[in-house]
């Protein structure tokens, strides 16, 4: 790490060769880092569950001085907050780290030690626990202690799993596992590698959602040209995770083709069937083309269950792509008491849950299901069933 100083400069006996560890040192700082975060584990209720760092200002009243306005801090302060608010940021928000390290990156090692000193002085203050039992704000997301294990193995084999030569174990135990999975949730079959479907794992639910508009929308553009890209339709409820908003303006949905149906609070905040299919219809006659329904299961601010048979079968009588975004609660699905809240994802094109929300694994593992026949996925560049048999 950096000179306590920060000025980065190298001394001058050749110490800035990077002598990587050797599998004995590897073994000894290994044993630490374990019992490190042992220790962390062991004490993680005893840590205030939001970061206590405060907002710092200094970095942003440089600009402020050296553009020669002569005020007084609270008038500065004011600039300052004005600023940020035009640029997105939050102004209880950021600075608190940069003041602590150096501006330049180090050229000279640290010991262990040191770093685990600044790990707890600078970074752990910075760290809103979100392991920590006391840990109540947006969703679970837990990881577990079996979860993390396995992370050092991925991460000592640090595979780069993109196509089966590269790792054949890598492909395999993705596809069984997710079969595995899918026989858990009881997805239908044609979920499952062993017929057409398959399952892959993404980054996040949201990159999940893209993947299959995506996919929709070249299926339905190869069936009404190019050209009608302005008339493609997107259909979700206003409880609806915002990321099916932010993949619509990926893949070049045109903004006013976004339909936001307002969820019926009558009904624990579940869409109304009705509701969609009367906007289908407005659509339709105004010669738009509804292309892809969005229900979800378990919406992330109060867990409500859009009516997924009835939305199913409206997608397939217009010929539309359906997708199930069960991100937060499809983890509870394996419980056979929470089964029926599936009840309806036959009539799914796609689904996805996040193992890294509910089911105690590390940040980040979203599992998207495909069912490859029937529309003509297999034309797609973006979701595919691993040719294992072809590589
Ligand atoms: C959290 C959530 C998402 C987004 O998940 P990321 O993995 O963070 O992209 C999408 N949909 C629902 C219902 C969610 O709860």
């Amino acid at each position: 790490m950096l000179a306590r100083d920060g000025s980065g400069r190298a001394s001058g006996d050749g110490s800035m060769m990077v002598r990587p560890m050797d599998a004995e040192q590897l073994r000894e700082c290994g044993h630490r880092m374990v019992d490190f975060i042992a220790d962390y584990y062991k004490s993680i209720e005893t840590f205030p569950v939001l970061s206590q760092v405060k907002a710092s200002h200094a970095p942003f009243t440089v600009p402020t001085c050296s553009l020669n306005i002569n005020c007084s801090d609270d008038e500065c302060y004011s600039v300052l907050e004005l600023r940020h608010y035009a640029t997105g940021y939050d102004m209880d928000a950021p600075g608190y780290l940069k003041e602590l390290l150096p501006d330049t990156a180090p050229n000279k090692s640290d010991t262990l030690e040191d770093l685990f000193d600044d790990i707890r002085e600078k970074i752990v203050p910075g760290v809103t626990h979100w392991q920590s039992p006391n840990f109540f704000a947006y969703y679970p997301s837990n990881s577990s202690t079996a979860g993390f294990l396995g992370e050092m193995l991925s991460a000592a084999f640090n595979i780069v799993g993109f196509s089966w030569i590269t790792s054949p174990a890598a492909t395999e135990l993705e596809v069984i596992v997710l079969d595995w999975f899918a026989k858990m949730l009881k997805l239908p079959s044609q979920f499952l590698s062993t017929e057409l479907g398959g399952g892959i794992i993404q980054g996040t639910a949201s990159e999940a959602v893209l993947v299959v508009l995506l996919a929709a929308r070249d299926r339905t553009l190869r069936k009404h040209g190019k050209k009608s890209l302005e008339k493609l339709v997107v259909y979700a409820s206003d409880q609806t995770h915002s990321a099916l908003q932010k993949a619509c303006q990926i893949a070049g949905i045109f903004p006013e083709n976004f339909r936001i149906v307002m969820a019926d609070c009558n009904k624990h905040y579940a869409v109304a069937p009705e509701a969609v299919m009367e906007a289908i219809s407005t659509d339709l006659s105004s010669g738009l083309i509804p292309f892809f329904i969005c229900a979800t299961v378990g919406t992330t601010s109060s867990s409500a269950v859009d009516p997924l048979p009835e939305l199913g079968q409206i997608a397939k009588a217009h010929d539309m792509w359906f997708h199930v975004d069960a991100a937060y609660a499809g983890s509870s699905c394996i419980c056979p008491e929470y089964q029926h809240y599936l009840d309806g994802v036959e009539e799914a094109d796609s689904f996805n849950m996040n193992a890294h929300k509910w089911f105690l694994t590390n940040f980040d593992c979203s599992l998207l299901w495909v069912k490859v026949g029937g529309k003509g996925l297999s034309h797609s560049v973006f979701v595919y069933k691993p040719r294992i048999s072809q590589e």
